[in-house]
């Protein structure tokens, strides 16, 4: 940290990705994401109190929860994008081919599409990568928490349990693919994060793009968005896309037929909205070479059996 301008960024992991100026740890959207809620050391953590839930903030937060379910669906997105006005206050610009979600054209099209189940559990497990290496981790505690997954001890949350990214590399099955501080210099490859989140039991099936195709991608994640209990998880290269800058990992929640387009829950909140992208571009965005794997990126589909 001597140096942020030097350190790696999350790029899906890779450690080609050499920050640039404006995007690095230091920035002023990277501080402003130290307090965002869900992240560490944020206003979430603050509001767990064991015994005291009766009029705290977590309670109202939490009946809160309970009334926005009773809405339309039009009313939720239109609530949570206002919820999340703190959080994209501060990012970067979108390119003019991706349709950020929190925009009129954004809610309608998860509103038209017919593959968002997986949008609902996902939303409610929507964190912040706890720095610029950790995507593949956040999208990891993401998609286990939503899945129900036996999760370790996690002292703050005692008695209950939870995958956080602290307590995620607590198990020592874990650490034998990387260990957390080989993380945070380099983020993960696509086969390391299948190894991943094979250690903590799900079935995982990992794709490379140079094993399978366009259509292939489009068919398989389109079906996975349709049915619960499964989820998809992306390797990519922003630049192709269009982003700042490398290599990414987060999870895909809908697909809208009429648009071709799937949904990203970016993890890096405090830089980019989700966003609705081009099935070709993410394809081609998947593509791409990992420097350190040699391979191409891809996708990685998990469920619980
Ligand atoms: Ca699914």
């Amino acid at each position: 940290m001597k140096n942020p301008a030097i350190k790696p960024l999350a790029k899906g992991g890779r450690a080609s990705q050499i920050s640039y100026p404006g995007s690095c740890l230091g920035t002023k959207a990277t501080r402003l994401c130290l307090g965002f809620p869900g992240s560490k050391g944020g206003r979430a953590s603050q509001i767990s109190y064991p015994g005291k839930s009766l009029g705290t903030k977590a309670t109202r937060l939490c009946l809160g929860w309970r009334l926005v379910q009773n809405l339309s669906i039009k009313t939720f997105i239109f609530a949570l994008c206002i919820a999340g006005e703190s959080v994209v206050a501060q990012t970067l610009s979108l390119p003019q081919n991706l349709i950020p979600f929190n925009s009129p054209e954004g809610e309608n099209l998860l509103i038209e599409s017919q593959s968002r189940q997986d949008y609902w559990p996902l939303s409610m497990q929507f964190i912040t990568q706890r720095n610029q290496a950790f995507c593949g981790v956040a999208s990891m505690v993401m998609v286990l928490n939503a899945l129900s997954v036996p999760a370790p001890e996690s002292p703050e949350f005692a008695p209950y349990r939870v995958f956080t990214q602290e307590n995620f590399f607590n198990n020592e099955r874990a650490r034998q693919v990387i260990t957390p501080e080989t993380v945070s210099r380099q983020g993960i490859t696509l086969e390391q994060l299948g190894q991943l989140l094979a250690s903590y039991g799900p079935k995982v099936k990992v794709y490379h793009a140079s094993d399978t195709s366009l259509a292939e991608f489009r068919r398989l994640a389109v079906e996975n968005l349709k049915q619960p209990g499964n989820f998809v998880l992306i390797n990519y290269l922003r630049r192709t896309i269009g982003q700042e800058r490398g290599g990414h990992i987060s999870p895909i929640a809908a697909y809208n037929e009429e648009s071709d387009r799937f949904l990203i829950l970016d993890v890096s909140r405090y830089k980019y909205p989700p966003v609705w992208v081009k099935t070709e571009e993410l394809w081609q965005a998947m593509a791409t070479q990992d420097s350190v794997s040699g391979k191409t990126r891809g996708f990685v589909l998990i469920s619980k059996e």
